[in-house]
């Protein structure tokens, strides 16, 4: 079935809107009318090949909300006029041990990414979510609470569970202090979603004009990270840190902040290494430092339950698709409270 989209043609022009062909529907695929999709750092990279891994043509987006439209014959969990939500993959391998585990997103064979991926069915591109529909098999599809304002939710399929599964992952509970290392669309979330599990979090940034932002968003503290003395009057006051940040940086000083048993979890990818942080506080006070790659459906529908509970979405930016190469110039610059995000309905193809 064709239908429009936003898509790029190569790494050098702006996205354009074009026909693209969705793949038929199968006994296990729901199709779904897109109503929001979030704009992710990574969509910028994709359609620009700044990775040097993006197939033309390639339509972005993975932190898809839509309503469903149609559904395939063994579709059980779904059904028209459903409000769901489709993140960063579509589908995997389901044999391995981390699919029979329920973890998609390590998959010993690679997940089959929302965009840019391999169609098991057609062994064409998958096409993202800056389109007016997509068709996902349903165990990649999660359902979306009804009260929430759906253009906030469209981040949570990507940048929301990103900084929840290593919070869940690693046992964040109440009581526990947090740092939390930027405040862009993961960093607010992080902020937002560990406040809310009960923790005490602290919010590193190099700009101080963030600071009173962060403590709306429920953070407690705010340490300039640029500023030393603040840096050392954080010292070992920490039991867990999330790393928002894919600029290479220093690790050290966070690392100087983490109590006997700390943790630092890194969820951004940086272009050049991390400096090697020093050794001798990892050992003598037992700290470990991990990375953490996106979430599994499980914690994607768990974090949206969760969001529902607590009335947590991401604070957002509403576009119409034709704005798009402009929303990428100001992400660019860091111009962006704190995620843009696409309204299809709004967008002229
Ligand atoms: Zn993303
Ligand atoms: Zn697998």
């Amino acid at each position: 079935m064709k239908i429009n989209a936003l898509v790029a043609h190569d790494a050098a022009k702006p996205l354009s809107s074009s026909a693209i062909t969705l793949r038929p529907l199968q006994q296990q695929d729901v199709k779904i009318e897109i109503l929001y999709c979030g704009v992710c750092h990574s969509d910028l990279h994709m359609a620009r090949n700044e990775w040097a891994v993006s197939r033309y043509p390639l339509v972005p987006g993975h932190e898809i909300v839509g309503r469903v439209v149609e559904t395939g014959a063994d579709v059980m969990n779904f059904k028209p006029g459903d409000v769901v939500g489709v993140g960063v993959m579509v589908d995997s391998c389901r044999q391995c041990h981390f699919c029979q585990q329920k973890e998609e997103q390590y998959c010993e064979s690679g997940f089959v990414a929302t965009y840019n991926g391999i169609d098991k069915y057609t062994g064409d591109s998958t096409w993202g979510g800056y389109a007016q529909n997509v068709v996902v098999d349903q165990h990649f599809v999660v359902s979306v609470p009804q009260a929430l304002p759906l253009a906030g939710v469209a981040p949570l399929l990507c940048a929301g569970v990103t900084v929840w599964s290593p919070l869940r992952h690693f046992g964040v509970k109440a009581g526990d202090k947090v740092g939390v290392v930027g405040l862009g669309g993961l960093g607010h979330m992080a902020v937002k979603l560990a406040s809310a599990m009960g923790a005490e979090v602290t919010l590193f940034t190099t700009s101080p004009a963030k600071g009173e932002d962060a403590l709306r968003l429920g953070a407690k503290r705010v340490v300039v990270s640029r500023d030393a003395q603040q840096m050392a009057s954080a010292q070992t006051s920490l039991d867990f840190i999330v790393d928002c940040v894919s600029a290479p940086h220093d690790l050290d000083p966070y690392l100087a902040t983490l109590k006997t048993n700390g943790r630092l979890v890194l969820v951004g990818i940086p272009e050049q290494p991390h400096q090697s942080p020093n050794v001798t506080p990892l050992v003598n006070r037992r700290l470990s430092i991990s990375g953490s790659s996106i979430g599994s459906i499980q914690e994607t529908q768990e974090m949206l339950d969760f969001c529902g509970e607590h009335n947590i979405t991401a604070d957002i930016e509403l576009i119409a698709g034709e704005e798009i190469e402009t929303a990428f110039a100001r992400m660019l610059k860091g111009d962006v409270k704190y995620r843009f995000v696409i309204d299809m309905q709004a967008t002229h193809w």
